[in-house]
């Protein structure tokens, strides 16, 4: 474990807020989960960390994270439970195939140029962006 601040962790101190160590904890568990858990998932991760850190401070480091568009919750799959992704530099994007719900990671989504005439145009400022796209993966696309 590094003790240098990770950015996100940078950005809640930015942002007002005491680095806690609940916080600090889920924020770690997130990021050494590669970027997509289910709130399952982070509480088994903490509380292999930590078992004082309870519940309910796990959910509040949750949404104060999402507040913070450093994860938004996510309904990738099947599952009734969201799924919380990183998003890294404020964004996060998928395609997912709506046949075998293969999510496939992209980075380049040239949203930039919106985003900054969204900003001028609506007077809003914004910290981040989850993009999805539905369709059939290769595989699927092959198959039928
Ligand atoms: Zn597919
Ligand atoms: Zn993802
Ligand atoms: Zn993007």
């Amino acid at each position: 474990m590094s003790e240098a601040l990770s950015t996100r962790a940078r950005r809640l101190l930015d942002a007002g807020h005491k680095l806690t160590h609940a916080r600090l904890t889920v924020l770690r568990v997130l990021e050494d989960g590669g970027g997509h858990m289910t709130s399952a998932e982070v509480l088994d991760g903490v509380s292999r960390l930590d078992t004082a850190i309870g519940r309910a401070s796990v959910f509040r480091a949750l949404d104060l994270l999402t507040e913070l568009s450093i994860i938004r919750p996510t309904y990738i799959g099947t599952s009734m439970t969201p799924t919380y992704v990183l998003l890294p530099d404020g964004h996060h994007h998928h395609i997912i195939c709506t046949h075998c719900h293969r999510v496939i990671e992209f980075e380049d989504c040239g949203l930039e140029q919106i985003s900054a005439e969204l900003e001028a145009r609506l007077h809003v400022k914004l910290s981040g962006h989850l993009l999805e796209f539905y369709g059939l993966c290769e595989a699927c696309l092959k198959a039928s």
